[in-house]
């Protein structure tokens, strides 16, 4: 065996080194949390060649006082720590006392750093972590370190660098977050000479998405407020309808940090659940704060990893505050929806009726006819919207199930499994979402939102606090929501296509309504609100259904689900299931087509509540009326008026259900205007 020998410290810092100090991004990420830490409120930070060639950061901050400038960079110098008990409640950015020492080691160093109170300044230079003599010198306020040469005497490292441009790119990208997670400090960034970022760090996140993401992007976001114990989530959201190819513009901080975390992205995607478009994903600039010492940061060197202390809690904050705030925009901000009610008979017409009724009037029409299945009645209103709130499903638990990667956190606590705080009817649980004692929630928009007479009012426990002001300062594009409106109903001028209800409203825009879908949505609610297995109808001649060993199999295993769902089937040997029962809303002459439908969503769903929320999907679009079928004037008056009370938004695909032309526009086709 070769003698044991402690390693030269040279050796042992350039070995740190290269923990913290990974490409020039990490370079800079240490010194602009330094110059964070240090009180700064504008930050300039100029790289060029990837970084390789020049870093430099100056901020305005506190300043080192001559005295400590050499301290500063030795290895575990910090003035952000004292004890062992203080690794418990970090608040600072840094708190290692590693970068100044890690970066030094492996570069050229010149720092300028003069202190408020100091007359004049310091500046120092060090060589692979070697100072050389602190001198005085004329300095602003703040400090300003340039890094050049990085890797010079570690050519191992040196060789594993990419090429400029994409060391460039990982600095825009930690810019953009830094800028992001920062909105009160003014950060400029010059690459190669070129300003490439500029946030006027006036406290608004707004501006500082609108300077670092685009215009676009800025203008494509909802605000979102909510607090679920001791976690509060703020920030913005996409809107449904302008979800994005892929996951880049997720953006999450937690206590002003910039992490990556599967658990935060499954809850943000988890309340845009049947309202975005199959393969579009959701868009966001969200902010979780919490008490420091619920939060673990010192899990990765890097730190843009954390390990939360109450997962579920955290979950159900970011979920319920998402998913109140896209429930919110769609909510009417007319009057009451029982005044509505009372002045509108065509809510009557169909709450007198059930399925059944309504099909035995309709049954001289022709087949086209059938359309007119539907039961809408006004309580489901209400219940669909509790419902929405208490499925169990949609919850921490089903984003456990249906997303496996998210067991990597750890293991998930034990109320894992259990319903979601928010689905806790009467007494809420300490955890319980509640309203932030200083978000102020416009008096006026709660009864109009949260109607008295709806039972879930009183339980409902979290209101998301939405500025309405904010949400104008982003100048949102008026044709991809639908606007409640409290003004008349919309005159529906006509069908078209046998798909399409052309609608006009009463400050003068052409909606087309997309009748299939917006009675999709109006069943899934229905379903997934129902207390009471369906109504079914007993088929006049079983239906045989052949749908092989496996399928046949599959779906007399889940006999029990399907049961609920309104079908009673048996075994009939060979493959083939033997239907009594289906669904009275359900046209009977589809059963071999359901349940070869169902069998296929059977086999795609992993948890029983994915199973059970595909069958909803089937059973939803069974039900509803057929694009190409005419229907009938009442029909088309229930359907719209959903749509109109803002009540229907999206198909449970997330297709749009409505679609608006102002007048403008239209003097704009016709070159009018
Ligand atoms: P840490 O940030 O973990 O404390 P660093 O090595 O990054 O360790 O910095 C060491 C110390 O140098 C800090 O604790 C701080 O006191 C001081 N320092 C570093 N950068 C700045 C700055 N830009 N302005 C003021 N003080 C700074
Ligand atoms: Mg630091």
């Amino acid at each position: 065996m070769p003698h044991i020998e402690q390693l030269a410290p040279h050796v042992a810092d350039l070995i740190a080194a290269g923990e913290v100090v990974e490409r020039p991004a990490s370079v800079v990420k240490e010194l602009v949390e330094n110059a964070i830490d240090a009180g700064a409120t504008a930050v300039v930070v100029e790289i060029r060649r990837g970084g390789m060639g020049l870093i430099r950061v100056t901020d305005n901050g506190c300043g080192i006082a001559p005295a400590e400038l050499p301290t500063a960079f030795l290895r575990h110098a910090t003035s952000k720590m004292r004890s062992a008990a203080d690794l418990g409640k970090i608040g600072t950015l840094g708190f290692r006392g590693e970068a100044l020492a890690a970066i030094s080691a492996v570069s050229r160093v010149d720092i300028l750093t003069r202190q408020k109170a100091a007359r004049s300044g310091a500046a120092l230079h060090l060589e692979g972590g070697v100072p050389g003599a602190v001198e005085e010198e004329g300095a602003p306020e703040g400090t300003t370190i340039t890094v050049r040469d990085l890797f010079y005497n570690t050519p191992a490292r040196l060789k594993f660098m990419k090429k400029d441009s994409a060391e460039t790119a990982a600095v825009a990208g930690l810019m953009q977050h830094l800028a992001l997670s920062h909105p009160d400090i003014s950060f400029k960034f010059i690459k190669d000479g070129a300003d490439a970022l500029h946030t006027p760090g006036d406290g608004k996140l707004e501006s500082a998405i609108y300077a670092a993401m685009g215009r676009d992007f800025a203008k494509s976001l909802l605000p979102v407020q909510g607090r679920g114990g001791d976690v509060a989530v703020s920030g913005f959201v996409t809107q449904p309808l302008l979800g994005r190819g892929s996951r880049s513009m997720q953006v999450f901080f937690v206590n002003g940090r910039f992490i990556k975390s599967q658990l935060l992205t499954a809850a943000l995607e988890e309340g845009y659940r049947n309202q975005i478009m199959k393969g579009k994903f959701p868009g966001c600039v969200l902010s979780v704060t919490l008490p420091v010492e619920a939060v673990d940061v010192n899990v990765h060197p890097a730190k843009t990893q954390v390990k939360f202390a109450r997962e579920k809690e955290v979950f159900d904050a970011v979920y319920h505050t998402v998913m109140d705030c896209l429930d919110a925009k769609g909510a009417p901000v007319s009057a009451p929806k029982q005044v509505q009610q009372a002045v509108n008979p065509r809510n009557d017409f169909f709450q007198t009726m059930d399925a059944k009724t309504y099909r035995e009037e309709a049954k001289p029409a022709a087949k086209p006819q059938q359309a007119a299945r539907a039961v809408w009645s006004t309580e489901w209103k209400s219940a669909a919207r509790v419902a929405d709130s208490v499925q169990p499903k949609s919850g921490y638990a089903a984003a456990q199930s249906a997303k496996p990667a998210m067991g990597a956190l750890g293991k998930p606590p034990a109320s894992v499994t259990q319903k979601p705080a928010m689905g806790a009817i009467g007494s809420a649980p300490a955890s319980v979402i509640s309203r932030p004692a200083e978000v102020p929630v416009a008096p006026k928009a709660e009864p109009v939102t949260k109607p008295a007479p709806e039972p879930a009012k009183p339980e409902r426990p979290f209101v998301p606090a939405i500025p309405a002001m904010r949400q104008e300062t982003l100048d949102l594009p008026e044709q991809q929501t639908i606007e409640p409106v409290k003004e008349a109903p919309w005159r529906i001028a006509g069908e078209v296509l046998h798909t399409y209800i052309i609608c006009e409203s009463e400050d003068g825009c052409v909606w087309l309504v997309d009748k299939h879908a917006a009675h999709e949505r109006i069943n899934f609610d229905r379903l997934k609100a129902a207390q009471e297995p369906p109504m079914r109808q007993t088929l006049l001649r079983p239906v045989a259904v052949e749908l092989g060993r496996e399928d046949g199999a599959l779906l007399l295993e889940n006999a029990p689900l399907l049961e609920q769902f309104g079908f009673a089937c048996e075994d009939f040997g060979d493959g083939a299931v033997l239907v009594r029962e289906v669904p009275a809303d359900m046209d009977a002459e589809d059963t071999a087509a359901t349940l070869e439908e169902l069998a296929e969503k059977l086999r795609s769903g992993r948890s029983l509540d994915e199973k059970r929320e595909n069958l909803l999907h089937t059973m939803a679009c069974k039900a509803a009326i057929k694009g190409g079928w005419t229907s009938d004037r009442k029909e088309l008056e229930v359907l719209v008026e959903k749509v109109q009370s803002g009540e229907v938004r999206f198909c449970p695909h997330g297709r749009p259900v409505a679609v608006r032309l102002t007048k403008y526009e239209l003097e704009k086709m016709f070159k009018r205007a």
